[in-house]
């Protein structure tokens, strides 16, 4: 099937109380693994690419693994996204690249690093909305603001600083009226990276209340949870096992991330754990078999990590088994569906 509006996996995941991982690419092996972990589960899948992610690979490869996805995958809706859109032209530009949703993120300014203001926010996503959903294409913002810097995006907020800058409930109510956009990123003490934080979180810093609040004010939008890799132990010990450096960290755990499905989280990003797989996946190969010198030998193995750890959240979230029963629709079904025809 053609690549799909990621509205319609976020509104099947909301009927039937499941979230679905976004996950990000910028290569063949990254892509091969999430489509080896939906097939194998049965899972809707959202694709992510960064700025980052566009330019390291190119759109147009992208774009042509993104649609190879699908041509072998054909019973599987697949919604490719644009994480993290700094402008309104780079959103415009992922939707000419096939991108069937975009996140436009106004919590920053252009420059993908200074905090910017409400009024901004509101003008440059509802601006994107306009656009999007004129071609069913399905759009992200985000109010308040993130931790961590990944992919140069981020304003570089510390653990204490997050807690300033999250996402307040009266603004989100306002802001989704005004925008219109289908899912909103909410701010709530997580950081992007994996450096989250430097203990296992409590309330105090994972405000998982706040998103409830922010679900009963607005029922009827899709939330999405940012920084959201659970960053296991046992990843972290493989890298440094095999002569890694990764200071002892701590990321979202899977009951929290579960808390949050309960309460309108729809869409959870996850990329760092994917990292960590794929990086302990090759130190051990070239640890134990230094010889060895054909890229396959290691890279094989690391497609095979991330696999196991898109597998594990997919089934963790819900969204195994469920790929079969959403019916799909198309970018150009869901003009109409905006225009409210
Ligand atoms: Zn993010």
């Amino acid at each position: 099937m053609p690549l799909v509006p990621m509205r319609i996996l976020l509104d099947h995941a909301a009927e039937n109380g499941y979230g679905v991982a976004a996950l990000n690419v910028n290569n063949m092996e990254q892509i091969q693994a999430i489509m080896m972990a939906a097939q194998e589960t049965d899972s809707p899948v959202i694709v992510q690419a960064s700025r980052g992610a566009r330019k390291y690979s190119n759109d147009s490869y992208l774009r042509h693994l993104m649609l190879a996805a699908a041509e072998l995958n054909p019973e599987l809706p697949i919604a490719m996204h644009q994480d993290h859109g700094n402008s309104a032209e780079t959103c415009l530009s992922a939707i000419e690249q096939n991108f069937t949703s975009v996140m436009m993120d106004g919590s920053l300014s252009a420059d993908g690093k200074t905090p910017s203001t409400y009024e901004y926010n509101v003008e440059v996503t509802k601006q994107v909305v306009d656009a999007a959903h004129a071609v069913g294409v399905s759009v992200e913002g985000e109010l308040g603001a993130l931790g961590g810097i990944e992919d140069g995006h981020g304003a570089g907020l510390s653990e204490a600083e997050v807690q300033e800058h999250l996402t307040n409930p009266d603004q989100a109510e306002q802001f989704v009226a005004e925008t219109g956009v289908d899912a909103l990123a909410v701010a709530i003490g997580t950081s992007h990276g994996a450096y989250k934080f430097t203990h296992k979180p409590t309330g105090e810093v994972l405000k998982m209340d706040l998103i409830e609040e922010i679900h009963r004010r607005l029922p009827n939008t899709h939330l999405v949870m940012h920084g959201s890799s659970s960053v296991p132990q046992e990843l972290q010990d493989i890298i440094n096992k095999y002569g890694g450096s990764i200071k002892q960290t701590y990321g979202v755990p899977i009951e929290e991330i579960q808390r949050g499905i309960k309460h309108g989280v729809r869409k959870v990003n996850v990329d760092t754990d994917n990292r960590l797989a794929i990086t302990g996946a090759i130190r051990k190969v070239f640890t134990e078999t230094p010889e060895k010198f054909d890229p396959r030998d290691y890279l094989k193995p690391a497609r095979e990590a991330m696999a196991e750890v898109c597998k594990a959240r997919m089934v963790a979230f819900g969204q195994a088994g469920n790929a079969g029963k959403i019916k799909p629709r198309t970018c150009k079904e869901m003009v109409d569906f905006y225009a409210g025809k």
